[in-house]
């Protein structure tokens, strides 16, 4: 199978019968993936509203793939024979105020969740850099935020309902089901379709971020640890052209942070209005900085709810490394700096806990991430892809399942200890494979 495969527009534009009543009528274009870099190869898709419709569905089909809102760069979610698109199944079930847990349907998005929480008097605790995007189609690709005490997404999950190849609903939870539950929780779409999902809350908690630009590299390479350390969330945005970090994006809890309005942070100047990332975008759709404070998650993401994230028409690609390989991680990227520059809209540092969970890129450690927002320019992107993963295997680097990577899927099996050992409970709850997808075949299955 050619890596190149998740570009590609299938042509076969297949029968469309009569099927249920929970199918979209009229599609007079196949879905895209946000970016647009993807048109799923199938226009079956299916919008049901309850988990008895989602039972019907799998039922009654042989092949079929979850569909969340749709924000991978690959083709994880994609499928030739129909998809389930979690759109409706979009609500909160229950807040269980004693045991500070929160149960969703999977189609959720983080900012639908997060205002309902706040009202309540809770909060998660941490959100990736954008709102937009299903809780149960993060939490199955180890969608992370930053903070180095910060587990990603995925680690405040304590229970799942699934519908599983024959039809049938199973519930795994953390309390009960051990391993199991690790396995489940970051399953890449490949176990089922997730129908609920309950995740730890705290009491909610107000936050203010600062942004500050210009920090000298030299300080980065000294201090990288204490840099991170220093909010409660922090990235490094560069585009590596520079001996300078563009930006630094402090984000801090108010009353348990210490956080004091410095002009100035390890060599860098405080801004002194609201950035973007990339420092030519206008900030509006960013949220508020200038240490103004709000509520946790109109300061958590970078973006705000409502607006466009990120610039676009983009491709993106992540790689995780251990913690402790930070440096020599950025200086090996930075060495590449001329030959990233061109395709390259901007690079994001951050840094994510360890888990337990067993496909995600952060089990058994406390992980920087190293990623890139793309120009949407494929061709180019594939060709430094290789270079990059190549100066980063030494520190047996880990790809983020839902953007674009080229590494083999045996340098993957390599990476991965447990990945023997999810196959098995793939096969035990899906034992025809009718979850799997091309992009499950080549990745984990190596056909
Ligand atoms: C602008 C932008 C910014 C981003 N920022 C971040 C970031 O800060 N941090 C980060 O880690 N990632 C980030 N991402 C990547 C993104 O968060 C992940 O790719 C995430 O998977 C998106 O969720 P989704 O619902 O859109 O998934 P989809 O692309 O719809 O699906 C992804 C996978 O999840 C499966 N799936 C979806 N719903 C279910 C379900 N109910 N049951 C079973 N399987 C399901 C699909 O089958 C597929 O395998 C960003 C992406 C974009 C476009």
């Amino acid at each position: 199978m050619k890596r190149k495969k998740f570009i590609q527009l299938s042509t076969t534009l297949m029968a469309t019968p009569l099927l249920s009543s929970f199918r979209a009528w009229a599609q007079p274009e196949r879905l895209k993936n946000w970016a647009g870099n993807l048109t799923y190869s199938t226009d079956h898709v299916f919008y049901p509203k309850s988990v008895q419709e989602v039972q019907q569905l799998v039922k009654k089909h042989s092949k079929l793939k979850a569909l969340g809102t749709r924000h991978c760069f690959n083709t994880i979610a994609d499928s030739k024979d129909s998809l389930v698109s979690t759109k409706e199944l979009n609500k909160v079930v229950s807040l269980d105020k004693k045991a500070h847990t929160v149960t969703v349907e999977g189609g959720i998005k983080y900012g639908e969740l997060a205002p309902y929480l706040h009202q309540q008097g809770f909060a998660l605790h941490n959100l990736a850099s954008l709102p937009h995007i299903s809780v149960a189609g993060s939490c199955t690709t180890a969608t992370h935020g930053s903070g180095i005490k910060n587990g990603n997404l995925s680690s405040s999950v304590t229970a799942l309902e699934i519908v599983i190849a024959d039809g049938s609903i199973i519930n795994l939870s953390k309390a009960a089901d051990g391993e199991k539950f690790n396995a489940a929780v970051v399953g890449l779409g490949a176990l089922g379709i997730i129908t609920k999902v309950t995740l730890n809350v705290e009491p909610t908690y107000m936050m203010r971020q600062r942004v500050f630009t210009g920090m000298p590299i030299t300080q980065v390479k000294q201090h990288f640890e204490k840099i991170v350390a220093a909010g409660y969330s922090v990235s490094l945005f560069t585009d590596w052209q520079t001996d300078s970090i563009n930006e630094v994006w402090i984000k801090s809890r108010i009353g348990t942070d210490k956080d004091e309005d410095t002009p100035e942070f390890y060599g860098a100047k405080a801004a002194t209005k609201n950035l973007h990332p990339i420092i030519a975008i206008s900030a509006e759709n960013c949220t508020e900085q200038m240490g103004v404070p709000g509520p946790w998650y109109e300061r958590l993401p970078h973006f705000k709810m409502g607006f466009t994230p990120s610039s676009g028409k983009e491709l993106q690609s992540e790689y995780f490394v251990p913690l402790h390989h930070a440096v020599e991680a950025i200086g090996a990227i930075a060495r590449l700096g001329k030959q990233i520059g061109p395709h390259l809209f901007i690079t994001e540092i951050r840094t994510i806990a360890a888990d337990n969970l067993w496909m995600s890129p952060c089990h058994n450690q406390t992980s920087v991430t190293i990623h890139f927002t793309w120009k949407q320019e494929t061709e180019a992107v594939l060709k430094l892809l290789p270079l990059i993963e190549k100066e980063l295997s030494p520190f047996n680097a880990r790809p983020h399942w839902g953007k674009v990577f080229t590494m083999a899927p045996k340098v993957l099996e390599s990476r991965y200890e447990k990945l023997n050992d999810f196959k098995k409970i793939i096969a035990e709850y899906d034992p025809h494979g009718k979850f799997r997808n091309e992009f499950l075949s080549r990745e984990i299955y190596n056909v």
